[in-house]
């Protein structure tokens, strides 16, 4: 996850996915039970708070009547637990230097292989402020032509310094660990994996990806995976600003966060109808996120300038994770269940996906 460009702007993103989780828990119980569930805000306008609230509640209550429960695509999502942690524990520490990258790609290159699928190195020169780099990019053809593609992206590099075990190598294992699933599973539409460099250096790899009409042409769907290693459960844990109108039930933070474009919340709203054990707070964000820059800090965000289907699957980052960022993000912190289980609802995100032919 990138930086946040202002302190007062970083407690924007936060303040809405808690409002989605009081929200969620407060005014629909029957949808956070026992075992977990789903919860979901969904706004297109951002008025004041009793807009929004009343906004909301129409929207959420549109949701629950067609919340007929998905098929049961979790129980379809085979992940090996053994696998991902490996994986995790064999990824180069270093992402951030040129080598260290250069290592990453040959990792990828092979893990890939190994999964029956073909990388290519799609390399991107320096624009502006942004360096240049090189995707990783790989993809599984669909069924039905014309259904077009399902992107699942997740960002390679790291910060100098930083194992990067949550950020993001969380989110490139699981990626791996579901390219390998779906690989072998014949669908409608065709799975493109991309890994993209340069994440932390202003989105630089999924922008230069987004200025290619070739690459983003036929796109019905992207979906991102941003550090999906941070749980806690300890009161405080979940930062939140002060004027927050709304407390979440909760004091933890132990749920999966869904931030989808609202000009499309077909995939969110798939996302909050994905039962499992672990809780899945959405928020669908307007205007790709300009009012709110904190809600652009990953790889979607180019995707949401370009007016494509995305959404950003994260444990909210540096609101939850102490270890941003800094030489302690190692893989003995990472909350493993929570991890397996998130990358359990990414895929069963990305079949619902591709299952689709329209
Ligand atoms: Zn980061």
């Amino acid at each position: 996850m990138a930086v946040g460009q202002r302190a007062t702007v970083t407690l924007g993103l936060l303040y809405l996915l808690c409002v989605s989780t009081a929200w969620g828990l407060y005014l629909w119980p029957e949808l956070s039970g026992v075992s977990g569930g789903a919860s979901g805000w969904a706004s297109g306008d951002w008025g004041d708070a009793g807009d929004a609230v009343a906004l909301a509640r129409q929207r959420h209550a549109a949701l629950v009547r067609h919340a007929a429960a998905l098929p049961k695509l979790l129980d379809f999502v085979a992940l090996d637990a053994a696998d991902l942690i490996a994986k995790l524990e064999s990824l180069p520490q270093d992402r951030a230097s040129e080598a260290g990258r250069a290592a990453t790609r040959v990792f990828l290159a092979h893990a890939l292989t190994d999964a029956g699928l073909e990388a290519e190195l799609q390399a991107f020169s320096a624009t502006g402020d942004r360096p240049g780099g090189v995707n990783v990019v790989a993809e599984r053809p669909g069924t039905v032509p014309g259904a077009g593609v399902v992107l699942l992206g997740a960002h390679y590099d790291a910060v100098p310094g930083s194992p990067g075990a949550d950020d993001n190598g969380t989110g490139i294992v699981a990626a791996l660990g579901l390219a390998r699933h779906f690989a072998t599973i014949p669908t409608a539409r065709a799975l493109r994996v991309v890994f993209f460099d340069q994440e932390e250096q202003g989105l630089a790899g999924s922008f230069a990806y987004t200025q290619s009409l070739e690459r983003k042409s036929g796109l019905r769907a992207v979906i991102i995976l941003e550090m999906l290693g941070a749980s806690c459960r300890t009161v405080g844990c979940q930062r939140y600003p002060r004027d927050l109108p709304i407390r979440p039930a909760t004091p933890f933070g132990d749920y999966l966060a869904v931030l989808g474009n609202a000009e499309f919340p077909e995939l969110l709203t798939a996302a909050l109808r994905i039962r499992g054990p672990l809780s899945v707070f959405g928020l669908l964000v307007p205007n790709a996120g300009r009012d709110l820059p904190d809600t652009r800090r990953s790889d979607h965000a180019p995707f949401w300038s370009a007016g494509i289907p995305a959404v950003l699957l994260t444990d909210t980052g540096d609101f939850r994770n102490r270890r941003y960022h800094s030489e302690a993000d190692t893989i003995e912190t990472i909350a493993k269940d929570f991890f397996l289980e998130a990358s359990r609802v990414a895929g069963a995100l990305v079949a619902d996906a591709l299952s689709k032919s329209n």
